[in-house]
């Protein structure tokens, strides 16, 4: 391909709009491009997570070691349209640099992996193992099309994942992340006039005694990851009550917990679910629990050797070494690796510090060295 034909796949991509949803457009569009490949060698799935929602699955080679490469399609909303210089579904490029909607976040990764393999498929080349690419529905909004994939055993033949997400235009490679668990509780009493507060229920005391356990308890959670560092616990929200001089009847409150390896989120809810077993058999407590967002904490070695690999591949082709490091946000690797191979996931993608933000763009040199190295990685990863 040409750079031109490279860049036109990006801008097509950008232009199909997958704000939070939408993603079969853009499945169709990608797997058009592997039409003309699909045989014994080439299968491209559609794996649906709803209505207009579909994940896509290309699989390239047979047998032999199995490279993931994924991509989510979704992108989030553009927000003001006034504060953007140009419509993000209609990307420009300026200063070698396009913008658009979802050109940092994720769609110059997604299509610079999408161009690497059509690439290596024109040239007719005989791969000595498998490349999956695995193209996700519902990232940003919690991982839903990876937890689907991984669900459906997409994920259980793989000897190594590398997710194309923005990290300083690949001179970053981030390869583990801590867990993120959101959680309500409600607290139920009963109304009386807070003049005889005998006559009620309160329901904040008892919410109280909840926020008061779980803060004790999961502060004992205190071993510190040498990546990731220390489990931590913020509640974050809190409500309740009807009016002055009423005992409250309900109450509410909201936590977010960033867990580590140490301690899987089953831990942290079975720590949680114990406090509000044991209140619930104290006289007046009504508490229940739910959670929203939960993604399980990834580890990882920062020697391990997809990471070596990869700074090795950067180094002979793109001429630079990147660094390694953490991250505090979740991606679509903590759903992958809870299928059940054990293998290392990492992120090295084109795009730097604009996601989500206006004027969303990516330098074409990044996107460009993201086809070369997504080349070089999977001969050098398959060999
Ligand atoms: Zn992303």
């Amino acid at each position: 391909m040409t750079k031109e034909e490279q860049l036109n796949v990006l801008k097509k991509i950008i232009s199909i709009q997958t704000v939070n949803q939408n993603e079969a457009e853009l499945a169709d569009y990608i797997a058009s491009l592997f039409q003309p490949y699909v045989g014994d060698n080439v299968k491209v799935e559609k794996v649906s997570y709803a209505p207009g929602r579909d994940n896509l699955v290309v699989t390239i080679g047979n047998g032999g070691k199995v490279l993931g490469y994924s991509g989510h399609m979704d992108v989030v909303d553009p927000g003001d349209l006034d504060a953007w210089d140009s419509d993000p579904f209609d990307p420009v490029v300026m200063d070698d640099k396009l913008y658009g909607r979802g050109a940092c976040d994720m769609k110059s990764g997604l299509s610079a992996l999408v161009v690497a393999l059509l690439e290596m498929l024109e040239k007719g080349e005989k791969l000595p193992g498998t490349i999956k690419l695995l193209a996700t529905v519902g990232e940003e909004t919690g991982n839903y099309g990876a937890g689907e994939l991984t669900k459906q055993g997409f994920a259980d033949d793989l000897d190594g994942l590398v997710i194309a997400e923005p990290r300083d235009d690949l001179k970053t490679i981030t390869y583990a992340c801590k867990g993120v668990i959101d959680y309500h509780v409600t607290s139920v009493g009963k109304a009386a006039h807070s003049s005889r507060p005998e006559m009620g229920i309160n329901a904040i005391d008892n919410l109280f005694e909840f926020a008061n356990q779980a803060k004790e308890e999961l502060a004992k959670f205190d071993h510190e990851d040498p990546a990731l560092g220390k489990l931590t616990h913020v509640i974050s929200l809190i409500s309740g009550g009807e009016q002055i001089n009423s005992v409250p009847s309900e109450a509410t409150l909201g936590g977010n917990i960033r867990t580590i390896p140490e301690y899987p989120n089953q831990v942290v809810y079975d720590k949680l679910e114990k406090i509000i077993d044991d209140l619930n058999q104290k006289p007046g407590f009504n508490l229940s629990i739910n959670y929203t967002f939960p993604e399980e904490p990834m580890g990882g070695d920062p020697d391990a050797l997809l990471i070596k690999l990869a700074q090795k591949v950067a180094q002979d082709s793109l001429g630079f070494k990147p660094g390694v490091g953490t991250s505090t946000g979740a991606n679509d690797g903590q759903e992958f690796t809870q299928s059940k191979k054990d293998f290392t996931s990492i992120i090295i993608g084109p795009g730097s510090n604009t996601s989500h933000m206006p004027n969303e763009f990516v330098n074409l040199d990044a996107y460009y060295n993201a086809i070369k190295f997504y080349q070089d990685f999977a001969h050098a990863f398959l060999n």
